[in-house]
């Protein structure tokens, strides 16, 4: 009898003790897994919308749009050798109150921070190991400080006007300002092999800013993939080759965008404009991925 209760006394200790192993196990199994899987995968964050733009600043007109909002994503590439944070979002988290509350800042909306989806597959900001921006606008840049510790991959002429004394048009240095100490690769190369494993690259494509870049992903199942942040914001703009207002140089974009259509077709690669409100709303999102 007094056995029994001993061992009724000790069962539920027994279990929640077992539980609680369960659950650090799975947590750690999970963490394990989200920072080293077998294959490249590709996250895509919610990380708001831009609302309210007057479409001329497109050179284009609202009936020639079929949606004027814009979708602000984030990206993370998960590598088996790495990760790389690609365009950090339009609002800092540090904005938010909570993680429910949505935040609007001029055109921009978000409703979750970047952090909290990081977080929901596994991963800190500080596990990040590389940043890649496309360009220093603000509604690529706006979580940047958050990734401090990540070794930065930028162009010298994006760098030199991100922290140059007049500081750029269309972004806001107190985002960015931690990476002037972040551990930095100056791209010089047309292309640069982020992992060494010739599946993450990201290419030179000048203009909208002084070192604007795109990113190519060589994924198993999806295929190849262009993240081709700022080279065009509308579909619409690709297909009629309307240049926006605000470009840093109108020739270079001419360029970059007839070379990246000739590398998109020779390749076989799917271009992602980031952008793009209703291509955006069909990706698949974090914790969802593709692979
Ligand atoms: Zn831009």
């Amino acid at each position: 009898m007094a056995d029994r209760m001993q061992a009724r006394r000790a069962s539920p200790a027994l279990v929640l003790g077992l539980i609680a192993m369960a659950v650090v196990g799975s947590a750690l199994a999970q963490h394990h897994l989200a920072q080293r899987p077998k294959t490249l995968r590709l996250y895509v964050f919610d990380c708001g919308v831009i609302k309210g733009l007057d479409p001329g600043l497109f050179n284009l007109k609202k009936e020639e749009l079929a949606e004027t909002e814009l979708a602000v994503p984030c990206y993370l590439v998960v590598d088996p050798k790495g990760t790389l944070m690609w365009d950090v979002g339009a609002i800092p988290d540090t904005a938010f109150k909570d993680d429910h509350t949505p935040v609007t800042q001029s055109y921009f909306t978000a409703t979750r921070t970047l952090k909290s989806q990081l977080a929901e597959i596994g991963y800190a900001p500080t596990d990040i190991t590389y940043l890649g921006l496309s360009h220093y606008h603000g509604d690529h840049v706006a979580n940047s400080n958050e990734f401090a510790s990540s070794t930065w991959l930028v162009r010298q002429v994006e760098r030199d006007a991100m922290f140059a004394d007049k500081p750029p048009a269309l972004s806001d240095p107190h985002n960015y300002n931690l990476l002037i100490d972040s551990k930095t690769v100056i791209l010089t190369t047309d292309e640069y092999d982020v992992f060494g494993d010739g599946k993450v690259t990201i290419k030179f494509a000048p203009g909208h800013t002084p070192g604007h870049q795109v990113l190519i992903l060589k994924l198993a199942k999806t295929g190849n993939v262009m993240l081709a942040g700022d080279l065009y914001h509308y579909p619409e703009e690709r297909r009629l080759n309307r240049i926006p207002t605000f470009e840093f140089n109108k020739d270079e974009s001419l360029a970059s965008r007839a070379m990246i259509e000739e590398y998109v077709q020779s390749t076989n690669t799917q271009l992602w404009i980031e952008h793009d409100y209703v291509g955006n709303s069909k990706l698949k999102k974090s914790p969802q991925y593709y692979d």
